[in-house]
């Protein structure tokens, strides 16, 4: 059983983020995500209070997103947006405004929207380091990244200073009431990883504003990184496994597969002793070509170690090798998100008891519907049980 967000349940907005919906208004798509780190291409809709990110189905899409059953409009009359299936109306939700700090730019002259952005309804988000050493070259870049596409379009700067980002910070918490901080970056060339800026980034904006902040980068080459990350300040760390089987790791990132997964194991083990069960937290991209049963196994083993599976369907974004690759089944990842959901909850991790980060925010991925303990059995079915062991 699963939580209903708004009018939707789980399994129809696990359907819902993995197909897409066509955006019927021609001019009026309002706050959305192109391109960059995180959800891109997305729009974020509230279900009484829930945000949630679905992506958007173009007419350049793979198969399943361009025969998406799934279409919305604003009604520009109530400014609400209908969401319909096969045409019937199934729910309808509210979009996030533009915030206020968007309107705002640095003394130097730099858009505050260059430096950070909102996700979801209340996240502010920033790409430390737009720049990554893996992207330029086919033979390393992670096959579905976009990350220095943004950067070309000239929607963001290449690398956003711990004062710019203080500033930043500071603004949108007391002008659209901000409640935590993603810190994500490119990966530098030095073994650090990224963490070095995160760590100057995290000093930087705890000085200025106190919200919880979760950075996000590899797994250092040496621990001694995920130690000064949280005597910068951080609350919680994110170390992405995207795929977590070799063969789809060195298939789709193999600059990223150079780091193997018992370096994310160890950097997982120090980094849950640090920042506590469920502050450490990893993406998966189911859709990748990992099965069912890999994505299963691997996410009880994470959970069992005190680290949140944030598994997201897998969105292609235009102009990455991956455009035309084929989204998610809607019922697989319904199935996924019905074991790993009780075990979470099961485990004291969900979503509501982290202290910051994406699997706090949960907009992209139906999971936290799925946060719950089974239900208690019926005392009739309980002792019919017994009576027939
Ligand atoms: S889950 Fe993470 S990437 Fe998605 S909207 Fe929330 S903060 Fe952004």
């Amino acid at each position: 059983m699963t939580q209903k967000t708004g009018q939707l349940s789980g399994a129809q907005l696990s359907q819902l983020q993995s197909r897409g919906m066509h955006w019927l208004n021609s001019d009026a798509l309002g706050l959305a995500r192109n391109g960059g780190a995180g959800p891109t291409d997305h729009k974020a809709l509230s279900f009484d209070g829930d945000t949630t990110m679905i992506p958007i189905a173009k007419h350049q899409d793979s198969g399943q997103q361009r025969s998406s059953p799934f279409s919305a409009k604003l009604d520009q009359h109530s400014g609400e947006v209908m969401i319909f299936d096969q045409g019937n109306l199934i729910a309808k939700a509210t979009a996030p405004g533009t915030p206020r700090f968007y309107a705002l730019s640095t003394a130097e002259g730099v858009p505050y929207s260059k430096i950070a952005t909102l996700h979801s309804k209340d996240v502010l988000a920033t790409t430390v380091m737009q720049t990554c050493v893996r992207y330029r070259n086919r033979d390393t870049s992670c096959q579905f990244c976009a990350i220095e596409e943004s950067l070309a379009a000239g929607k963001t700067i290449a690398h956003k200073s711990p004062a710019q980002l203080a500033e930043v910070a500071k603004a949108a918490v007391e002008l659209d009431g901000i409640s935590q901080m993603i810190m994500t970056t490119g990966t530098p060339q030095s073994n650090d990883r990224g963490a070095a800026v995160l760590v100057a980034s995290v000093i930087a904006v705890k000085a200025a504003v106190g919200i919880p902040i979760q950075v996000q980068c590899e797994p250092p080459a040496d621990d001694i990184w995920l130690h000064r990350l949280k005597a910068a300040g951080a609350d919680a760390l994110g170390m992405h496994l995207e795929a977590v089987s070799d063969r789809v790791r060195k298939a789709i990132m193999p600059g990223k597969a150079s780091v193997p997964l018992s370096r994310y194991m160890s950097a997982f083990k120090t980094a849950v002793a640090l920042f506590g069960r469920g502050n450490v937290s990893t993406y998966i991209l189911a859709g990748l070509g990992d099965t069912e049963d890999e994505i299963l196994a691997m996410g009880l083993k994470l959970i069992d170690m005190g680290v949140y599976p944030f598994v997201v369907p897998f969105v292609p974004v235009a102009g990455t090798p991956l455009q035309n690759h084929p989204t998610p089944d809607g019922a697989m990842l319904d199935r996924i998100f019905s074991v790993l959901g009780p075990a979470l909850a099961a485990s004291g991790m969900t979503s509501s008891q982290l202290k910051a980060g994406c699997a706090k925010c949960g907009a992209c991925s139906s999971l936290k519907q799925y946060e719950q303990t089974p239900a208690p059995m019926p005392l009739a079915n309980h002792a019919e049980e017994t009576a027939h062991a």
